[in-house]
């Protein structure tokens, strides 16, 4: 009897009472109906994947739809490969990848050292698309900030931490990695400190303020036995890569030249972006730093030379302790010469061109968190093909995030390690150089190529 009054509530849940029922569809469909929910019933089953089920269209006329059969979905047992659903689309379409996250107790544990403005817009919302990593950990000097983000993001009270305390992160089990997102000059200590304390380091670009520290950073993790990992976002972006692929594989044929600006405006005198001892520089460290990034990992060569301009508007209180613009030149070993400029005061523009023998590939924007576009232009024999390829956007945080889990969960070199960092800083440092006296300012020959990063990680 029970079992009778649960198909009448699901029938009534269908808009359909029990009159109306067997005098609409006739005993035969409706003894059919009630007897394949009353086997659903007697299964346990909240839904089968064989029966007719009734429904009310917009105009009120009750339609039995036919019975449906869904495959059952594929469902493989390593947790790392996702549930293969039934296919419907046709192959020329572009299809969404399931996502295969690991199961909590097996994603990497991270400590954010640092709530500003990245992580708190960026970082820990990217968490909930991690597959490999979670936050378990929460580094602020402000208590009271970090207990409403410790609410939001399900961060247990007693893994908050205060830069004093910070060290204590070493008996907290759940945290394998630490990621920095302070002000540069904080980065060395954190990273440092971190180590000792045994646990792997993602820290965020630029790496110091100094070779000197970046140095000491390098040497910190090694003597702990742990990964270090610069947060160089753009070398595990798709757009990036693909132009990369372009490049090596000479697709229109040898490159010859590239461009690159990343500027914005920038605001607020006071912030630490401003102060020299806590940036480092001006806009060359933040945002300049991608054209120079960027250029080298396209290339996977290093320059052998660079020629640089510096300059700030007079009587600008921004730009009373750090640089306005830098422009400069860098000389390659395959004769490619790249033109870039950062600037702190000129609305935001982000972009790169890479001119080849048989055309271009241009990424317009190229750096943003979202929204990077690409356009190529080549010629085919009278023909000039211009194109925008699209790519299926990701988010830049976690795939970077992840990457350094599966290093850690594998033991592998990181794609952008600790020497990837510093060898930007040398070049940096050059390029201050060159524009403080004027002329060019050589750099070491580096015959090899890719020769600061770890093994490319397989998807981007
Ligand atoms: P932010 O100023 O918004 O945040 C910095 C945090 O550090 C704040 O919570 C601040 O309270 C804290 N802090 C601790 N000690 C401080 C001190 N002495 N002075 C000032 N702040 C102090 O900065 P942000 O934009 O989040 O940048 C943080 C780091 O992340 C920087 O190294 C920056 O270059 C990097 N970053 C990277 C990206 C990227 O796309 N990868 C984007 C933005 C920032």
């Amino acid at each position: 009897m029970k079992k009778m009054d649960h198909l009448l509530a699901v029938l009534q849940d269908r808009g359909l009472g029990r009159q109306e029922f067997l005098q609409w569809a006739g005993r035969g469909i409706a003894a059919g109906v009630v007897g394949s929910l009353a086997a659903s019933c007697r299964s346990g089953q909240s839904s089968t994947r064989s029966q007719s089920s009734i429904y009310t269209t917009s105009d009120g006329t009750k339609v039995v739809s036919s019975p449906w059969e869904t495959p059952p979905a594929k469902v493989p047992e390593k947790p790392g490969e996702p549930i293969q659903l039934e296919e419907w689309k046709a192959k020329t379409e572009r299809e969404t990848e399931t996502p295969a996250p690991l199961p909590d107790d097996q994603r990497v544990g991270y400590a954010i050292v640092g709530l500003g403005h990245l992580s708190l817009d960026e970082l820990l919302p990217a968490f909930g698309q991690c597959k490999k990593s979670k936050v378990v950990a929460l580094v602020s000097g402000s208590p009271e900030k970090m207990q409403k983000v410790a609410k939001q993001y399900g961060v247990k009270t007693e893994s908050c931490y205060s830069y004093q305390n910070y060290d204590q992160l070493k008996e907290n089990k759940e945290v394998q990695a630490i990621y920095i997102v302070l002000p540069n000059s904080m980065h060395a200590e954190y990273t440092i400190r971190g180590a000792q304390a045994g646990k792997h380091i993602l820290c965020e670009k630029p790496m110091a303020n100094s070779a000197a520290d970046c140095q000491a950073m390098i040497d910190a993790c090694k003597k702990a036995d742990r990964k270090l990992m610069i947060a160089y976002r753009i070398q595990y972006e798709p757009n990036n890569r693909m132009i990369r692929e372009m490049v090596q594989s000479k697709k229109y044929g040898a490159v010859k030249f590239i461009e690159a600006v990343n500027a914005q405006n920038s605001a607020n005198p006071q912030h630490w972006r401003h102060v020299k001892a806590l940036a480092g520089g001006g806009a060359l460290p933040d945002i300049g730093l991608y054209c120079l990034n960027t250029v080298r990992y396209l290339l996977a060569e290093e320059p052998t030379e660079v020629f640089a301009y510096q300059y700030s508007t007079p009587g600008d209180a921004r730009f009373r302790d750090v640089e306005e613009m830098v422009s400069w030149q860098m000389k390659f070993p395959s004769g490619v010469y790249a033109s870039c400029s950062t600037h702190y005061g000129v609305h935001e523009s982000r972009r790169y061109r890479v001119h080849a023998e048989r055309g271009w590939m241009e990424l317009a924007p190229a750096f943003p968190y979202k929204g990077i576009q690409m356009q190529t232009s080549y010629a085919e024999g009278e023909i000039e093909r211009t194109e925008q390829p699209k790519l299926p956007e990701t988010n830049q945080f976690a795939t970077e995030m992840d990457h350094f889990s599966e290093c850690i969960m594998q033991n592998k070199q990181p794609f952008t390690p600790g020497e990837e960092g510093l060898q930007d800083q040398h070049i940096m440092e050059a390029i201050y150089q060159s524009a403080r006296e004027g002329k060019p300012v050589k750099l070491p020959e580096i015959k090899k190529k890719d020769a600061f990063r770890g093994p490319l990680p397989k998807e981007a």
